[in-house]
């Protein structure tokens, strides 16, 4: 597609599609969004309190030059958004046995001492020392990043909407699309589950853990997975908030844990980063009855302050998990007119400042130094995905 302007509709109101959305009209398409919505929609993966920002990848050197891009901008937009969406309380990884090479911490810090990040590696007595709440004693080793925090994510999602309509795109909350409209060869648009039909020059799918649902052909590359969130209510405030409580990850590539400071009001949001459980994002969301147990019995050991903390709220958020874990953001080469733009794969988030740059340079054909990664594939052997806890659900 050549550089003038066109009509774009985008599928899906979340990270992928405002970012998007934002991006495209920047270069002077017009772009339609639609969304079953409010926006941000309650359900989404991007409608959260707070989301990791890290560039600990392990030895993936791609994801962390997209990091290192990602973060200038997230310090920007607390600047240009006019509101600290951005914490940057640095992150912790925390190791159960010493770090080890092939583990994700300990490729992480190799990886990030090598481009001459200010990595600090820590022992037992350095980890009880500057954080109390932890049970040291269990944690012989790890690292702290001075660099990354969190975002408040449905807020980013909020601001960027607002900061779209202003810029001329139209978004369409409770519109929900429902099959694609193919003429001649190719996709010249679709319908909403209304019976109304919507035409333009491109479709963009951005309706993340809902795409292969609704895109069936995908089913086979990528699918939702259901992760469980929990808050507590942090009593004792100083002790879970920075500096001796930033984001943190214990032993994150075994056991799937991270979590976050508490917040103003005490919320301390936990969860973790491991198979989760396969659904159909549609359906009602109920939690199951292990998750609670699990998560109580890991605050137990690990953050014994915090075994008896009264639980204040839980959700059931879905990734959407490519086979490999690499995100999916190509044209699909058996549809003419429609591009794919999903495949967080529970990671993305943080690429929020990319991810409409990296979108809008597939759509139009333009040279992204990112984008060979996320082109479209065939599922092949199943590449590690960094940090994903795989063995234990
Ligand atoms: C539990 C959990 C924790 C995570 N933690 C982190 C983290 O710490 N750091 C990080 O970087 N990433 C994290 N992620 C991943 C990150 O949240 C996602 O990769 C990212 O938000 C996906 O954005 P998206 O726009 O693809 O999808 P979503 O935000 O889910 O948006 C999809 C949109 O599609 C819409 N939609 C659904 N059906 C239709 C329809 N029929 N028609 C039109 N629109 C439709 C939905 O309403 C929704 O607004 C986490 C994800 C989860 C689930």
């Amino acid at each position: 597609m050549g550089t003038s302007s066109s009509h774009i509709l985008i599928v899906g109101g979340g990270t992928y599609g405002i970012n998007t959305a934002l991006e495209l009209r920047a270069r002077g398409h017009a772009v339609t969004l639609l969304d079953p919505g409010p926006i941000p929609h309650p359900d989404a993966a991007s409608t959260d309190i707070s989301k990791v920002i890290r560039m600990d990848y392990g030895k993936d050197e791609l994801y962390l030059q997209m990091m290192v891009e990602a973060l200038a901008l997230w310090r920007a937009w607390n600047d240009e958004l006019g509101k600290e969406v951005f914490h940057e309380t640095g992150v912790l990884y925390l190791t159960l046995d010493g770090m080890q090479p092939g583990d994700f911490e300990y490729e992480s810090y190799q990886l990030l001492h090598k481009h001459g990040h200010p990595v600090e590696r820590l022992d037992s007595a350095e980890i009880g020392k500057r954080y109390p709440a932890w049970n040291a004693e269990l944690y012989p080793d790890g690292y702290y990043n001075p660099q990354g925090g969190w975002a408040a994510s449905g807020r980013v999602v909020a601001l960027l909407a607002k900061r779209a309509e202003q810029a001329g795109v139209t978004i369409l909350g409770g519109v929900a699309f429902a099959e694609l409209l193919e003429a001649g060869g190719r996709v010249t648009g679709l319908r909403a589950a209304d019976g109304q039909e919507y035409h333009g020059d491109q479709v963009v799918f951005c309706a993340g853990s809902w795409t292969p649902v609704l895109l069936p052909h995908l089913a086979d590359v990528m699918w939702p997975t259901a992760q469980a969130v929990f808050h507590f209510l942090a009593e004792d405030l100083p002790l879970y908030q920075p500096p001796q409580f930033p984001v943190w990850t214990a032993d994150v590539g075994k056991t799937g844990w991270y979590g976050f400071p508490a917040q103003g009001d005490g919320t301390l949001k936990l969860a973790n980063h491991g198979v989760g459980w396969q659904q159909d994002p549609r359906l009602p969301r109920q939690v199951p009855a292990e998750a609670e147990p699990r998560f109580r019995a890991f605050l137990a050991e690990s953050l014994p302050g915090l075994a008896g903390a009264r639980k204040t709220f839980e959700r059931l958020c879905f990734y959407c998990d490519t086979f490999d874990g690499d995100f999916w953001i190509d044209k699909d080469p058996e549809r003419p007119g429609l591009l794919v733009s999903a495949g967080g794969s529970g990671h993305a988030f943080k690429f929020t400042p990319l991810l409409g740059h990296i979108t809008a340079d597939v759509l139009e054909g333009t040279a992204n130094p990112y984008a060979a990664r996320f082109a479209w594939r065939k599922r092949g052997a199943l590449a590690a995905e960094e940090a994903r806890a795989v063995e234990r659900k």
